[in-house]
């Protein structure tokens, strides 16, 4: 891998959200980590796409849900890049829309070991690298979080939208902690956006079917989520930290 050009990683690289800030970001320089749990095929076609338009990504498989997946992240991206320099926290996960009471123990402990756990997981570790108290040069993480945090997720997956409350206040106490040392962390709020997420709650076109409950009428692209999360993650917002940006239409 080139020496010169910056290093991002994207958890949950593959596919949707997390495939758009992949492509958006090589486009911009970033030499790219596209990190996945299970579709391989996915990944590279991202890391392919991009190659083809003359960027440079590899495909990183690991379960951020785990330890394991979380070591074997660590150690190919150090192994491949020996930096980095900017870490987007995307991985996410939801379930079927389900009321709480209906909802199980191993649901809930997945939920939350992906989601929550997951992120603050490789922040810490992306905090080991980056930070000038740990000989790093400083850098920038941007956790994906989701209106759910703030409105609730009532009677399809208060557990998912809890997952997100974390990840807010994560953003705020770690931008702080963080601060004098090189090191900026923001979060996006997505609303509705129309990727495959919507499969896994058993409502494949929730995304289109919500429109009409959007001040904007519309659900939202990854693309436009991604470009939020490049501005963030990039120099223009050299003075940014601890923020919440909502990308929702208005919602
Ligand atoms: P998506 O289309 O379902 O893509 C999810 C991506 O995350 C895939 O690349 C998937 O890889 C990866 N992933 C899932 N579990 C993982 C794990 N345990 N470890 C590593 N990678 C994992 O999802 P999306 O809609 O782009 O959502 C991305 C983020 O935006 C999530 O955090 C989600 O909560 C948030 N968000 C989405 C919406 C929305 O409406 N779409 C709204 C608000 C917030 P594999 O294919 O290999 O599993």
């Amino acid at each position: 891998m080139s020496a010169g050009n910056p290093v991002l990683l994207v958890t949950g690289g593959s596919r949707g959200i997390g495939a758009s800030v992949c492509r958006l970001a090589a486009s911009e320089g970033w030499q790219v980590a596209v990190n996945y749990a299970s579709n391989a095929d996915a990944a590279e076609a991202v890391v392919s796409e991009i190659r083809a338009n003359g960027g440079s990504a590899v495909a990183i498989e690991g379960d951020v849900g785990t330890e394991l997946g979380l070591a074997a992240i660590f150690s190919a991206l150090d192994a491949t890049f020996g930096r980095l320099d900017g870490m987007v926290n995307n991985a996410g996960i939801t379930g079927l829309l389900q009321r709480l009471d209906e909802i199980s123990v191993e649901r809930l402990e997945r939920m939350f070991a992906v989601n929550a756990i997951g992120s603050i997981r490789c922040a810490q570790e992306a905090v080991r690298r980056m930070s000038t108290r740990h000989g790093g040069k400083g850098g920038s993480i941007v956790n994906v979080s989701s209106m759910a945090a703030v409105i609730g997720g009532a009677g399809q997956y208060v557990d998912y939208a809890a997952t997100k409350g974390a990840i807010e206040s994560f953003t705020v106490g770690l931008a702080r902690e963080v601060a004098a040392e090189g090191i900026r962390v923001n979060a996006v709020r997505p609303g509705i956006i129309d990727t495959d997420i919507h499969i896994a709650s058993g409502t494949p076109d929730r995304a289109r079917e919500m429109a009409s409950s959007i001040p904007m009428q519309r659900p939202g692209t990854a693309d436009e989520v991604a470009k939020a999360i490049l501005y963030l993650i990039s120099d223009a917002a050299s003075y940014v930290t601890g923020a919440v940006l909502n990308v929702s239409g208005g919602r």
